[in-house]
């Protein structure tokens, strides 16, 4: 007879991984490079050096080594808030009166309020393994900077965020959660740099922008001796630590010898989805197992659904590196949306490799449905979702609903990557029937698209 499942299932701390595993070595289409904004050469590991910490260089480029040996101080941090439970929705289940089984993986247990903090550790402590005295970054709606100045303060590194100024001003708290860490915080753009200064002189009522922000703290970083850049998103680096998400998510279920039919995340920069994602990915990739993966993004800022698959600036000031990805163009600035994690206009390249080749599905959903959502689920399972993370309950109810139809007992398994309590603003405006619903036009995107460098 089959085990009954627990609401919450758990791994012991003995359980926890102690690798984290590399989707890439096992994909036959490996992602693009990293090209050198000047030539167009893949990027040496020479020239990325001057921006990022070496030992995470390493892991950058690395295409082959299928597993990551976690370092102790890294796993003994991750022991605050890991392992994080795998929940059965059963509540939710309740309420939609769906035969699907539902699992989420929950992410939020923790100050920063996301699994940005999986990264934010790992490349703290790289970064104190080479010497360094601090690291710079970019922060949107604000958990990264938040997630990097925890782990700079427990390894004692300064930590210098460029916030996107809206972001800064509307979010006044989450400002304040960085500062009691030991963060310090600028908004963006700013006249502390000299491309914060050409955007203010051309541009001098902009908002600010993610794109705008990474370009400040890069300037910052490669000027400054002994600091280095880190970004929470986007890079191989960052999906390989975020793996960790999916190696205690499928080692829980197995417990229960419960397979995930179809697996889902909200998408960003990719790397909760890619994390999440990793090794059943990897088992597909192999042969070995067959797996639905859907990335849920919004309608507002459609990088995989509507973007070009093509090389691209990650940034405003056309500093970095070119990557080669789904993207709506380095100047594209998403229309007024609250779900501030996934306002970037690209997507990490492992993930447009594996949606390019077919592997994997995306969706765009509509502010106001993910909010419709975000509140069914508050109110079935307990917790304040995050707007980022209703993307992937939107989709997830929508597809427990096609069950219900079908009468299909399928196994779903979505991230809930954080908690809302910083967005009660957005929560407001969809309580008081304010919430935009923008969708870009195809003349809109073409514009933007018709600006992408031509490699
Ligand atoms: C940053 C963030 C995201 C999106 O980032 P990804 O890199 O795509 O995972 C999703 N949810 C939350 C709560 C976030 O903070």
């Amino acid at each position: 007879m089959a085990k009954e499942i627990p609401y919450k299932i758990f791994l012991d701390e003995s359980e926890m991984p102690t690798s984290w595993y590399n989707v890439r070595a096992d994909m036959k289409n490996k992602p693009a490079p990293l090209l050198n904004p000047g030539t167009h050469e893949p990027m040496k590991a020479e020239e990325l050096e001057g921006v990022f910490c070496s030992e995470l260089v390493k892991q950058e480029l690395d295409n082959d080594t299928r597993f990551f040996e976690i370092p102790g101080e890294i796993r003994d941090f991750y022991k605050m808030y890991r392992p994080s439970p795998v929940v059965r929705a059963y509540y939710l289940e309740k309420k939609l009166g769906t035969p699907a089984h539902i699992y989420y993986k929950f992410e939020g247990n923790n100050t920063s309020g996301s699994h940005k903090l999986n990264s934010a550790i790992a490349q703290a402590y790289y970064a104190k393994k080479q010497g360094l005295t601090g690291v710079t970054t970019e922060t949107g709606a604000g958990q990264w900077g938040t997630a990097l100045s925890m782990a700079c303060s427990y390894f004692d590194l300064d930590c210098k965020v460029y916030m996107v100024k809206c972001s800064y001003e509307q979010k006044p708290f989450r400002r304040e959660v960085m500062r009691t860490y030991g963060g310090s915080v600028t908004p963006s753009p700013s006249n502390t740099t000299n491309v914060g200064r050409k955007i203010l002189a051309e541009h001098p009522d902009t908002t600010g922008s993610l794109g705008c922000a990474i370009s400040e703290a890069v300037e910052v970083a490669v000027s400054t001796p002994g600091y280095r850049y880190v970004l929470g998103s986007v890079l191989n680096q960052v999906l390989l630590h975020q793996s960790v998400i999916g190696l205690e998510a499928k080692a829980a279920l197995e417990k229960y010898d419960v397979k995930p039919d179809i697996i889902i995340g909200c998408a960003g920069g990719g790397s909760n989805l890619g994390g999440l994602i990793a090794p059943f990915m990897g088992e597909k990739l192999r042969g070995e197992a067959d797996y639905r993966f859907i990335a849920v993004e919004p309608a507002s800022c459609p990088s995989l659904t509507r973007g070009k698959y093509a090389y691209d600036f990650c940034d405003t000031g056309m500093v970095c590196p070119l990557a080669k990805m789904y993207t709506l163009g380095c100047d594209f600035i998403p229309s007024a949306n609250h779900a501030g994690g996934l306002r970037y206009h690209g997507m990490s390249s492992v993930l447009s490799q594996l949606y390019d080749d077919g592997l994997m599905e995306a969706r765009s959903v509509k502010q106001t449905e993910v909010f419709e959502a975000a509140e069914f689920f508050a109110r079935a399972e307990g917790i304040l979702p995050a707007p980022e993370s209703s993307h992937a309950i939107r989709a997830a109810i929508d597809e427990a609903l096609k069950c219900k139809e079908t009468g299909e007992e399928k196994n779903i398994l979505f991230g809930l990557t954080g908690t809302g309590y910083f967005d009660l603003v957005a929560y407001e405006k969809f309580h008081e029937g304010e919430m935009n619903d923008y969708i870009p036009t195809d003349e809109e995107l073409a514009m933007y698209a018709a600006k992408l460098p031509k490699i």
